[in-house]
């Protein structure tokens, strides 16, 4: 989802890169560019337009920061400004709270009531759905069939037609539960009823949470629809459906905005599993090509700290087969490589797949190969001849194959860095970049 915004973001600040002053012409354009994104991608249009002045404002009139290029500052600043359209992180408590499921006919409220039960359990909490959906005939056994396979348990009265008196019921019901979550009425469009009944609902539920249940293929008519569920009962958390469908997803944005509120989940699919937590943080980065660079400092800063890696040198053209080892323990120690290469600020460069592969039974391998070779082969594997593979091996006790294995893989990385270092026109420095983005 949104895939295209994103494209269109990156195509946008792509303008950028190789500017050392910012002229007013190039944020202009940036801005028209982002705005066509935007827009194309069913953001509202009142949002676009405070977004897109707040942009060229600060970057404008703001310093960059020492050493930051063109490109970078006006990045940041689209970085922090979407970071801010979404919303803050919003926090989902594991302790006993009530949820009141809001919106309309069709957005996904039903499944996404079961998925949320099914994500509580997961969690080691007891839970309890109530259908308080008294409007569209079936409601309850939908609701009831989904809670059924996932062995929760789901209260409601097909036959009664009054929404509180089920709601009064169920509560009663399940006072030992922890977390109990109440699916209501949506209908097609925003009657008045309907309003009326979720205010009534919510105060005799006394719900810790409103959440809101947005499609996220919803267009333009999102803000409408937050606006008045946010007036009329507070909404704290907005769930996005859907987001495996569309390309779109600007109207799901315009809603979280609308009630000052967050993403809390977003749903990604049709089984009871496709619920997932949302990082607002990370969902920008991602979108602008930069990377998870927030959660990559934090988990560089855990696992290289103390190192003696001199990623200038590395970048520099200097890569030794020492250097890629110990590279390769510090990424190790910070989880899978995949996800790790993921988080970078690779732009559209291509790894590799057998990059990845790298298992510690293989490190282990490398580490006694390494150990048959001299000082010399270690620095600049180059010198490495056929016969000297075959020395190696026999001193390793592995087959030459296997050591050809370590000497491509060493390629590969050099070829990589080679490539990090291209993109940052000679300039490229990990360690700062990631000091600059960290916050
Ligand atoms: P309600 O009327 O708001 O209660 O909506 P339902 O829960 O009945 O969902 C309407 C349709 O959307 C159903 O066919 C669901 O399977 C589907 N749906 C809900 N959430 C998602 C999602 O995250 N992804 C996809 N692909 N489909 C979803």
């Amino acid at each position: 989802m949104l895939d295209k915004l994103g494209t269109s973001l990156k195509d946008a600040v792509k303008k950028l890169a190789g500017k050392t002053v910012i002229d007013r012409a190039a944020v202009d354009e940036l801005v028209r560019d982002l705005q066509r994104a935007l827009l194309q991608s069913d953001v509202n249009v009142k949002l676009v337009m405070q977004l897109s002045q707040s942009i060229k404002q600060r970057s404008l009139e703001e310093e960059p920061a020492k050493g930051m290029g063109v490109r970078e500052h006006v990045l940041r600043i689209v970085y922090q400004e979407l970071v801010r359209l979404m919303g803050s992180t919003t926090e989902v408590t594991l302790g006993p709270q009530k949820i009141l499921m809001a919106g309309l006919q069709g957005s996904g409220k039903t499944t996404t009531t079961a998925k949320l039960a099914r994500y509580f359990q997961r969690k080691g909490l007891r839970v309890g759905v109530i259908c308080a959906d008294t409007f569209r005939p079936g409601a309850y056994d939908q609701v009831k069939t989904l809670c059924d396979r996932i062995n929760v348990p789901c209260f409601g009265n097909p036959k009664e037609t009054d929404a509180e008196k089920i709601t009064r019921e169920g509560l009663a019901a399940y006072k030992q539960l922890e977390v109990v979550i109440i699916d209501t009425q949506g209908r097609h469009a925003l009657e008045d009823h309907l309003i009326e009944e979720i205010i009534n609902l919510n105060t005799l539920s006394k719900a810790d949470h409103r959440w809101l249940v947005i499609d996220a293929a919803l267009g333009q008519q999102a803000s409408e629809q937050a606006r008045r569920f946010h007036e009329a009962i507070g909404i704290d958390g907005v769930i996005v459906t859907k987001m495996d469908g569309t390309a779109k997803g600007g109207g799901a944005l315009s809603a979280v905005s609308e009630t000052k509120s967050g993403i809390v989940f977003i749903g990604s699919g049709e089984t009871i599993e496709d619920l997932e937590r949302f990082d607002p943080d990370g969902f920008i980065s991602r979108l602008l090509g930069m990377g998870d660079l927030r959660a990559l400092v934090e988990r560089a800063e855990e696992a290289v700290s103390g190192e003696d890696l001199d990623v200038n040198a590395m970048l520099k053209g200097k890569f030794t087969l020492r250097d890629m080892y110990k590279q390769l323990e510090a990424l190790n120690r910070m989880g899978p490589l995949k996800q790790i290469m993921g988080m970078l600020p690779l732009g559209n460069m291509q790894i590799p797949d057998d990059a990845y592969d790298i298992t510690s039974s293989k490190m282990d391998r490398y580490k006694v190969i390494m150990d048959s070779m001299t000082p010399a082969e270690l620095d600049d594997p180059s010198v490495i001849s056929s016969s000297r593979i075959h020395r190696i091996a026999r001193g390793a006790g592995v087959s030459p194959d296997d050591v050809r294995e370590l000497i491509k893989y060493y390629k590969t990385m050099q070829r990589a860095l080679k490539g990090m270092r291209g993109m940052g026109g000679g300039k490229f420095n990990m360690q700062r970049m990631m000091k600059k983005f960290g916050r």
